[in-house]
C-alpha cells in the first residue's frame, strides 16, 4: 500500500492536488473537511456538532474527528492505499493514525506538506470564498483563525515526522500543474 498524509495550511492546495493522486495512483482520498461537510449538508448529528467548530475556524475535537477517519478507512481498503488530506491536524491524531495502521500491519508512506506563502494563501482563500459558499471562507477573521489553530496544533506534525524520516517539504507555489509535477516525483521516488 501507499498511504500519504497530504499537508498544508488552509488554501495550499490540498483538495485541488489530491483530486488528481487520487486517480493517478489508484488512492483512496480522505478528507476530513469533506466528509465533515457531507454530514453538515445531511444534516445530520456529527455534522451540526462538526457545524458549531468549523463556522469559528476552531478544529472539531480529536475524538470525533479520529472515530470518524477510522470509519472511512475501514470502509474503504479496496485500493492501493489511502490519501489523506486534512488530517491529522493534531499529534494526537497522528498518534492515533500511527497506531490505527500498525494494526492494520500497514504504515504512512509519505507525509507531503504543500508550503506557500502565508499572504498568497489567505488571497486565496478568500477568492474561493467567493464561490465555495464556504461560510469559513468569507470572513478574514475566521481565517485568520483557522491559521492561529494550524500554527499552534498542526505545525508540530512536522517535527513528528521528520523523526520517522517520512517527511516531504514541496514547493505549493506555481501553477497546478507545475505543483502537481513536484509532488508525483516525490511521489514517484518513494
Ligand atoms: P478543510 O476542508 O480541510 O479546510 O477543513 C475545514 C474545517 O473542518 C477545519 O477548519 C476544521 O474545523 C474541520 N476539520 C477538518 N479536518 C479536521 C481535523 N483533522 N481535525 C479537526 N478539525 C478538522
Amino acid at each position: 500500500m501507499i498511504n500519504i498524509v497530504l499537508f498544508g495550511k488552509p488554501g495550499a492546495g490540498k483538495g485541488t492536488q489530491a483530486e488528481f493522486l487520487k486517480t493517478k495512483y489508484n488512492l483512496t482520498h480522505l478528507s476530513t473537511g469533506d466528509i465533515f461537510r457531507f454530514n453538515i449538508k445531511n444534516e445530520t448529528d456529527l455534522g451540526k456538532l462538526a457545524k458549531s467548530y468549523m463556522d469559528k475556524g476552531d478544529l472539531v475535537p480529536d475524538e470525533v474527528t479520529t472515530k470518524m477517519l477510522i470509519e472511512a478507512v475501514e470502509n474503504n481498503f479496496d485500493k492501493d492505499g489511502f490519501l489523506f488530506d486534512g488530517y491529522p491536524r493534531t499529534l494526537s491524531q497522528s498518534e492515533a493514525l500511527d497506531a490505527f495502521l500498525s494494526k492494520k500491519e500497514t504504515r504512512l508512506t509519505a507525509t507531503i506538506a504543500l508550503e506557500a506563502d502565508d499572504k498568497i494563501l489567505i488571497q486565496r482563500l478568500l477568492e474561493r470564498g467567493k464561490t465555495s459558499g464556504r461560510p469559513d471562507d468569507q470572513d478574514e477573521e475566521k481565517i485568520k483563525n483557522r491559521y492561529d489553530e494550524y500554527n499552534e496544533k498542526t505545525a508540530p506534525l512536522i517535527e513528528y515526522y521528520k523523526k520517522q524520516g517520512n517527511f516531504h517539504a514541496v514547493n505549493g507555489m506555481g501553477s497546478i500543474e507545475e505543483i502537481t509535477q513536484r509532488l508525483t516525483k516525490v511521489i514517484d521516488n518513494l
